[in-house]
């Protein structure tokens, strides 16, 4: 098994990865401009990952997310056809199929298994090793015993306390939300089992008290972020009704009935707004979902990143740390403004899968030549079947990270906006330091 292991690295195809794929990008044609990106793909290589965002787990362990799957219509890169996931899999796993097929698929899925069963934590700290990730946070329900804590940071989920009343309306809306509220529900009663409490508070106070301690139970578990998936369930906008409107909607609705649309959109409002000043006094980042995401009733107007201006830019809010996971994609170019105000940060993961490298590239370039210090790498890997797993997400987001980055930052530098060693700070700060500052523990 530890061979087998210790292969992986050395099967971990590098020199694929050195012949950086031709992507057509607009600055491609500058004399040098490939020679600058082959030496700065070297450099990057060699730079240890802080992987802000991303759900490892194994096949079918159903704490790596708190929303469940529902069907989803995959943009091309992520259809199991992408020939990326069989390279992924003879990098990692020396698959000896070109595809996908049933059999194969079949193949890898008991190589990881008999992996996984037999080398414990090691097995995920080996991927990180091989991928040259030093720390990745974990987006979990809970973490389990087979990820190790001095790798794996645990970002927890917070949007289950935003649901405290009869959902029955609530997920009657579309087919979509049927599937992701009862799941809210269930998580909201077992975080309050944990916290002791078997019913709902009376009072709009007495629940505030109630998450403030799930919240500090959760950072003494070992939570060093919190985040939201709320775009799933709602518009982004949240509006500012007072605290008295809240508690009057509380106190009528927490003792049974289910509430109509208006009255659980204005509780959510000041209720996001409550976690978040709790996030502030607890020095929690907090994460949010801002891309547009999978499912036939997913909003794009709803989930639009500048949805949230209001919140970003309200000094009541200045204590907070914001991580826009996803970078607000497809809006990425309006996000990158958004992370002007100084609490506000930008995370990639997620397009490393819906973009290709040459695509991805031009993001990163706009991204570095406004506010390289305020944008962080991550992977969004997670475990899609027993075949494709957050393994092979990792390789791929790494993969495609590094690409994308040396291309950008190499057209940067012929193009004579920043010195070599100016891009290779920024790649540092991109790929590891900002991120690793963000989480560090007090
Ligand atoms: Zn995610």
């Amino acid at each position: 098994m530890r061979q087998l292991l210790a292969a992986l690295a050395l099967a971990l195809c590098w020199p694929m990865l050195a012949r950086a794929q031709a992507s057509a990008l607009p600055w491609d044609g500058a004399a040098g401009v490939r020679a600058e990106q082959q030496r700065l793909l070297g450099a990057i290589e060699r730079i240890p990952i802080f992987d802000n965002h991303g759900h490892p787990g194994y096949a079918g362990d159903p704490d790596v997310d708190a929303m469940p799957g529902v069907a989803a219509n995959l943009p091309l890169r992520l259809r199991p056809d992408n020939p990326e996931w069989a390279a992924a899999a003879r990098a990692l796993w020396r698959y000896p199929y070109d595809d996908l097929a049933p059999a194969h698929a079949a193949w890898l899925a008991r190589r990881k298994q008999q992996l996984e069963r037999g080398e414990g934590r090691a097995y995920f700290d080996r991927i990180l090793d091989a991928l040259g990730i030093e720390t990745a946070v974990a987006n979990r329900v809970r973490m389990p015993a087979y990820l190790d804590p001095q790798r794996f940071r645990w970002v927890f989920f917070v949007d289950s306390l935003l649901f405290p009343f009869d959902t029955r309306e609530y997920q009657s809306r579309n087919p979509d939300l049927a599937v992701y509220i009862p799941a809210q529900v269930k998580l909201r009663r077992e975080l309050m089992a944990q916290a002791g409490a078997a019913a709902l508070p009376a009072t709009l106070g007495g629940y505030e008290q109630l998450a403030a301690a799930i919240l500090r139970r959760e950072q003494a578990r070992g939570g060093v972020g919190m985040k939201f998936e709320i775009a799933y369930f709602r518009s982004l906008h949240f509006a500012d009704p007072p605290r008295a409107r809240a508690a009057a909607i509380y106190a009528r609705w927490a003792r049974g009935g289910a509430p109509p649309a208006a009255d659980y959109a204005a509780f959510q409002d000041y209720f996001f707004r409550f976690l978040l000043l709790q996030a502030a006094r607890l020095r929690l980042p907090v994460q949010i979902h801002t891309a547009v995401g999978p499912g036939d009733y997913f909003s794009l107007t709803g989930g639009d990143v500048l949805n949230l201006e209001n919140i970003l830019r309200d000094p009541r809010y200045s204590g907070v740390t914001f991580v826009l996971l996803h970078g607000g994609y497809p809006f990425d170019r309006q996000a990158i403004w958004l992370a002007a105000r100084k609490n506000v940060y930008l995370d990639s993961s997620l397009m490393e899968f819906y973009l290709y490298p040459g695509a991805l590239a031009r993001t990163l370039r706009r991204w570095l030549e406004l506010y390289p210090d305020k944008i962080v790498f991550g992977s969004d890997a997670y475990p899609f079947d027993p075949a494709i797993g957050a393994e092979e997400c990792y390789w791929l987001a790494v993969k495609s990270v590094r690409e994308a980055l040396a291309a950008a930052l190499a057209g940067m530098v012929e193009d004579g906006e920043v010195s070599e060693a100016r891009a290779l700070q920024m790649a540092r700060a991109y790929l590891h330091d900002t991120a690793a500052r963000l989480y560090a523990r007090p």
